[in-house]
């Protein structure tokens, strides 16, 4: 076991810069070990004094990261899955057949298309809503028979902000939890849980890890209570658990996080601000502009920045957005997000016909390059696809 070095009363960017400064304590390295083992030694009396059995439960190399995620979200505990999929389907398979749930309209698509389909086929009674909206809200959630909210905020790929604390207050008013997806917020720039959501949850493939090299979700829980010892069961049992070199490499991620994040935040800003104002572009969708309509809510929940997520709608239409893409230089067209590299995509292309999203929305991950530099490429690729 390694021992942890700082804790609380340091500012989470500190924690999260030294992992919580755990130390092995057998060679004092700085980094911990990878654990590869599938299986642990058995006392001689048949016990497990050290509570390891097997590697599909329970594996060392995960307690790190989920200690410093655990410290970041100012929650009770965390657990490390094997994509942001495993542990966002992890929740809702917790839920009982029969169960209601309301997640939004405007949510990743994948989750989305899983809820109306394979969750709905299993027996979840499952209602989108715009969460945005809190009356709406408020209709669709039914007292005693809701056991789930389910928000994203700011939601792919409009960037719809939901307030989380007037949400908590509805979910918990008809019994139900609150889960929340803060994958692009963040816990830099938003804490679910201190804002009253039970869960969180990130598709920590994207900023978390942060290098577009390890596929990785995480839960994390306000109360180590009967749903979180639910939610330990389902890893456990339908084994969507994290290898033990990428929890590693999760790790090593989590502790640029806070420089990341910030310096992404800053660059989208500036970028959103410069095309607000260019003729070749009809709108930009960014909750850090004043006149976001998410802008108020946002100010309010998110602290030292809006996120490294935008949108461009692109005047002309699909195919000048889809010519713009074309003409990019130094964005990479290509698809997730969060990594130290800007990507840009044309969404409507990659979600179907059933997708909420305008044809002619390029969705922007900005990442830590010299904002100017990204400024300029796009600029003249939206030229090249006018000319
Ligand atoms: C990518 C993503 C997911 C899914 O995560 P995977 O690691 O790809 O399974 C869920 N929610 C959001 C907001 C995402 O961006």
């Amino acid at each position: 076991m390694s021992r942890t070095m700082i804790e609380k009363p340091f500012h989470p960017a500190t924690l999260a810069a030294q992992a919580l400064g755990h130390v092995d304590p057998q060679t004092r390295a700085v980094v911990l070990p990878i654990h590869p083992s599938t299986t642990y030694l058995r006392d001689p009396d048949n016990g497990y004094s050290t509570g390891r059995v097997y590697a599909r439960a329970d594996n060392p190399s995960f307690e790190q990261p989920e200690a410093v995620l655990t410290a970041l979200e100012n929650g009770a505990a965390s657990m490390v899955f094997a994509s942001g999929m495993a542990a966002a389907t992890a929740v809702f398979q917790a839920l009982a057949p029969g169960d209601h749930v309301v997640a939004p309209t405007v949510m990743y698509w994948a989750l989305r298309n899983w809820l109306t389909g394979f969750a709905t086929h299993w027996g979840l009674r499952v209602d989108l809503v715009d969460t945005s909206d809190l009356d709406a809200l408020r209709a669709a959630v039914r007292p005693g028979e809701t056991k789930l909210v389910w928000l994203e905020t700011p939601a792919n790929p409009l960037w719809t902000v939901t307030d989380i604390a007037a949400a908590a207050e509805i979910a918990h008013a008809a019994g139900a939890r609150l889960a929340v997806d803060g994958t692009v917020a963040t816990p830099v720039l938003t804490r679910p849980l201190d804002l009253g959501a039970d869960i969180v949850m990130h598709a920590a493939t994207k900023y978390l890890n942060g290098h577009s090299d390890v596929i990785a979700g995480t839960l994390t829980t306000r109360a180590a209570d009967d749903f979180w010892a639910r939610l330990r069961s389902v890893r456990a049992q339908v084994g969507g658990v994290l290898g033990p070199f990428e929890a590693y490499l999760l790790t090593r991620g989590m502790r640029t996080l806070f420089p990341r994040v910030r310096v992404a935040s800053a660059s989208a800003l500036r970028i959103a601000e410069h095309f607000a104002r260019h003729p070749r572009v009809a709108a930009v969708l960014y909750p850090g502009l004043a006149s976001d309509p998410g802008h108020a809510v946002a100010a309010r929940q998110m602290a030292g920045g809006f996120g490294g997520m935008l949108s461009v709608r692109v005047a002309g239409g699909e195919g000048a957005a889809v010519r713009t893409a074309a003409h990019v230089r130094l964005w990479k067209r290509a698809t997730s997000l969060g990594g130290v590299e800007s990507l840009i995509e044309h969404r409507a292309s990659i979600e179907g016909p059933t997708s909420p999203v305008p044809p002619d929305l390029l969705r922007l991950s900005v990442g830590i390059e010299e904002a100017a530099d990204l400024i300029d490429d796009l600029a003249q690729a939206l030229e090249a696809a006018h000319g």
